[in-house]
């Protein structure tokens, strides 16, 4: 098939071989042993901690774009998969999936996504290395129990609370697996989703021949090497493509990607100088000095304005496109991801690029004792904010050509397709207004 990646002999033998992805898996999983042990009992100071400057400076930022480069790749090396694995193989109790959370796994995954970062801000999980071990420890034990019980990797589908995201973002990544239908429709043995001889079938509980969407396969490559037709295809293909056709649209992953734009509303804010300014006129407002309840009246506040927001757009196109608001924000809910994407990984950039170098500091101190480092930031602030507007302008056309796409396919033969689209298109562009207005305020630093 024409550009397909996998016809590259050396990529397609390395894919089908015994050493993909285990030689980039295991190694993973050695830097996040001592990434866990450093967290419980390394310095108690973030700055010093090479546990923190890992997870928060290095993993959690570029995070973003290894899914808009890899797609789901990150989850086929993840640690907590790897761990799901072995204790899978251990104890060999491979139930079925319960069916609640077949049907529910996304909203528990946009739960457990906003719990996570209204935990981080009331207990300072980021701040603190102890915290942040504890809530790895939490996800660990997490890991262990879905993998003693249910079949596959039930936790990276169902309930991990980055599998969302990274489903959400993957679908506007550069990289698309797929298989050949032709092929597919007349193959019996279905060993791509069964498994053969060594190798797992499908840990993301997918079929490759009916897969239409990049959201759950994770490129671990047991599909390349299990089908007997060579029916596996890997393409690149541009980015947030997949978002133009959403055949299928689903409201908890059009939900999920506008909470999105308010988590990362919340992450610039509350790391603002002027959010110590904000907080003092919600304390005078509400009668209390307590920052829990500061903090999740902002959060609220954060997450329901977009919401609030898209809502109502959805509401004034269906006055013109006759559909209801919710179905309308079910069908253009993905345009947001593209500017969602652009906007954490703009936020992302600035403690990666400020920050980066406490991640090499923190190593070194590590095998040096008494070393004691040097500046954090391989760019200058100024420089950053720069790469952070043309992120968010970016995204912002990604977004705007989503929602025409979108507009076109839905409501393109009943005439209605511009009408639908003015909305969101205005809409989007305020988002991206406002994102760009956090982006020129002076930010604090994580570590
Ligand atoms: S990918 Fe291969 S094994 Fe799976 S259904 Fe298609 S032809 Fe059969
Ligand atoms: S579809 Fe293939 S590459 Fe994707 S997760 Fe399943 S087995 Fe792995």
């Amino acid at each position: 098939m024409k550009g397909n990646l996998l016809d590259i002999r050396s990529l397609k033998a390395f894919v089908k071989s015994s050493l993909f992805p285990a030689i980039i898996q295991w190694p993973t999983a050695f830097v996040f042993a001592v990434v866990v042990y450093q967290l419980l009992y390394g310095p108690m100071s973030a700055h010093e901690n090479f546990g923190t400057a890992m997870t928060w400076v290095l993993w959690w930022p570029i995070i973003p774009l290894i899914f808009l480069l890899m797609g789901r790749f990150w989850c086929a090396i993840c640690p907590f998969a790897t761990l799901s694995d072995i204790v899978q193989k251990w104890v060999r109790n491979k139930r079925t999936v319960p069916v609640f959370l077949k049907k529910y796994g996304i909203w528990i995954i946009d739960a457990m996504f906003i719990l996570i970062t209204w935990a981080d801000h009331v207990f300072g999980i980021v701040e603190s290395p102890l915290g942040s071990g504890v809530l790895l420890m939490i996800i660990i034990t997490g890991v262990i129990v879905s993998g003693a019980f249910f079949e596959r990797r039930t936790w990276c589908r169902y309930l991990c609370f980055l599998g969302g995201l990274s489903g959400n973002y993957s679908r506007s990544g550069l990289l698309e697996l797929r298989a050949k239908s032709e092929n597919c429709k007349k193959c019996k043995d279905k060993y791509c989703y069964k498994g053969k001889d060594n190798v797992a079938g499908c840990p993301m509980f997918e079929m490759p021949g009916v897969m239409d969407s990049s959201a759950k396969c994770n490129l671990c490559g047991n599909c390349v090497k299990t089908c007997p037709n060579d029916s596996v295809v890997l393409t690149a293909r541009i980015p947030s493509k997949e978002l133009w056709y959403v055949r299928k649209p689903k409201i908890e992953e059009s939900f999920l990607a506008i909470i999105i734009m308010g988590i990362v509303f919340v992450q610039n804010i509350t790391m603002l100088e002027l959010w110590e300014d904000a907080q003092k006129i919600i304390e005078g407002l509400t009668g209390t000095s307590s920052y829990t309840v500061t903090f999740t009246i902002t959060f609220i506040i954060a997450m329901a304005v977009p919401v609030l927001a898209f809502y109502a757009t959805s509401w004034l196109a269906g006055v013109s496109n006759r559909e209801k608001a919710i179905s309308n924000l079910t069908i253009f809910g993905y345009a947001l991801i593209p500017l969602d994407l652009a906007g954490h990984l703009a936020h992302n950039l600035f403690h990666l690029l400020a920050e980066g170098k406490t991640v090499l500091h923190t190593g070194i101190a590590l095998l040096v004792p008494g070393y004691k480092g040097g500046s954090p930031g391989f760019f200058p602030e100024a420089t950053i904010q720069i790469m952070q507007f043309a992120l968010i302008v970016l995204g912002l056309a990604a977004s705007l050509f989503t929602a025409y796409k979108i507009s076109k396919n839905w409501f393109g033969e009943a005439g209605k397709s511009t009408a639908s689209l003015v909305p969101y298109a205005v809409l989007l562009i305020l988002l991206a207004a406002f994102n760009i207005y956090l982006f020129t305020l002076p930010m604090s630093m994580r570590m």
